[in-house]
């Protein structure tokens, strides 16, 4: 999907001109000539970046850019500030009142398609993420986060690879109040640094004397530690040929020298701060598949998870030609349990139960609670005889020591098991699961507290 793009300026000559140079990038563009326009396109369409003209009658951008971040529906939506004056008193009060990065005019070609692409770039992961957030509460916890997101870059890590020795600890100088910073001079020693996780940010000259800078940029991106990393280069003037190799390459943004303290400043910040939320939504959205795939009382993976691994698992073996068994376990009188010590006790026996299950089966066997006092567990690699002596022994293991459920109680518990192995080409999970039921039916109709294993 192309970014859409609002930009929004008094002057209907500077429209045009961004218009036209973001359309000839593919950007879509919608374009308004207020303030308030603006807010009300950004609550009423989808917006991916703003650009935003400072210097507006009525309402400013410095306005414009507060309602926008303090607007639950429009608080993601990344801010350009378009300021006419290359003062850096407008940027500080851009960055306050919330916005996201700034340009100035004239503005640059190069400065304006970075920008706009590494804010567009973003603002897909943000959108992506918030969408598959399970819940309201989640969302909500991003937002807060945005929100407070100035105090986010505590303690952030920048690994520096420089070799003009001057430049360097300048750099460094500049940084260090803030920052932790470190200084590689060469792009292999950088690299074996980027190894080790922990770093938020990397910063590469592309004028380095004895390496390659723009090689640099490129490795990072294939290390597990350095996909999400942002990454800022220093430029020479002009040098627009390497620059925008480097751009290619999903660098974030750049800097060129001489470098201006405040505006390195600015950007690196800006770098970190959205590392740090993207890092925060990742989370939100492992904790949430984490969430939907368990089941709370046991910890183990709920019917949901199973079912969609299941099918994966027995195409995997049918494919490759190999075993795969499984069983359905379920507590032999479980209702009485309840009945007769309460559904506390119920609860307990089903927690240890789930132990006792998971200390018989292996690492790569798959454990779910199936419903209830149902459980199935999958094996890969297993054949039928194989699954009915792991199927016996923890048939025994429940068996044979009653679960302590209070200081005062223990309760003996059976379970009966049904197994079943794949052994036709057209077995499928349903069919598997319909065959391991029908063992499972045949123990209990037999006795309980037993194995049996599909005849097939
Ligand atoms: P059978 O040997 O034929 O399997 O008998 P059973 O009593 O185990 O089977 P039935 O399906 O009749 O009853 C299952 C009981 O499990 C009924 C239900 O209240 C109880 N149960 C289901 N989920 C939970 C739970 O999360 N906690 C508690 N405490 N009990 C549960
Ligand atoms: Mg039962
Ligand atoms: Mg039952």
């Amino acid at each position: 999907m192309t970014a859409r793009i609002l930009v929004v300026d008094d002057v209907p000559a500077n429209i045009k001109l961004l218009e036209a140079r973001l359309s000839a990038e593919y950007f879509e563009v919608a374009t308004a000539r207020s303030g308030p326009e603006a807010l009300k396109i950004c609550e009423e369409e989808r917006i991916d970046v703003v650009l935003l003209d400072v210097m507006m009658p009525g309402m400013d951008g410095f306005e414009v850019c507060s309602h926008l971040k303090a607007n639950p529906t429009t608080l993601h939506i990344p801010i350009i500030l378009v300021t006419a004056l290359d003062q850096s008193v407008d940027r500080v009060n851009g960055l306050q009142a919330g916005a996201d990065d700034f340009l100035t005019k004239p503005v640059d070609e190069v400065a304006l398609l970075t920008r706009v692409k590494n804010l567009a770039r973003f603002k897909t992961l943000a959108d992506e993420m918030i969408l598959r957030a399970a819940t309201s509460e989640q969302i909500r916890l991003g937002n807060e986060f945005l929100a407070n997101w100035a105090e986010g870059c505590d303690n952030a890590r920048i690994l520096l690879v420089e070799d003009h020795e001057r430049s360097a600890k300048r750099i460094s100088q500049a940084l260090g109040d803030n920052y932790q910073v470190d200084i590689e001079v060469s792009t292999e020693d950088g690299l074996n640094r980027l190894r080790q996780d922990g770093y938020d940010l990397l910063m590469v000259s592309l004028d380095l004397t004895s390496s390659d800078g723009l090689r640099l940029c490129s490795q990072v991106r294939s290390l597990d530690t350095g996909r999400h990393l942002p990454i800022l280069v220093i430029v020479e003037p002009g040098d627009n040929t390497r620059l925008l190799r480097s751009l290619d390459m999903g660098v974030n943004d750049y800097i060129s020298r001489p470098i201006e303290k405040n505006e390195m400043l600015a950007r690196v910040h800006m770098q970190i701060k959205r590392k740090r939320y993207a890092d925060h939504l990742r989370t939100l959205l492992e904790e949430s598949v984490e969430l939907a795939n368990t089941d709370p009382l046991t910890g183990l993976h709920n019917r949901r998870y199973m079912e969609g691994h299941m099918s994966s698992l027995v195409e995997e073996s049918l494919r490759d030609e190999r075993m795969l068994s499984i069983l359905i376990v379920d507590i032999d009188f479980f209702k009485s349990v309840n009945d007769t010590y309460g559904h506390d006790a119920g609860d307990a026996v089903l927690k240890e139960f789930a132990e006792r299950l998971c200390y018989n089966i292996r690492e790569i066997d798959l454990p779910c609670r199936f419903g209830g006092e149902e459980f199935v567990v999958i094996m890969p690699d297993t054949d039928l005889p194989a699954a009915q002596i792991i199927a016996e022994r923890l048939r025994e293991c429940i068996a044979e020591s009653p679960f302590v459920v209070s200081d005062t109680a223990s309760i003996s518990v059976t379970a009966s098991v049904g197994v079943a192995c794949i052994d036709k080409h057209e077995d499928s999970p349903e069919t598997l699961l319909k065959r391991a039921d029908t063992a499972l039916y045949c123990a209990k109709r037999h006795g309980r507290n037993r194995v049996v294993a599909d005849a097939a």
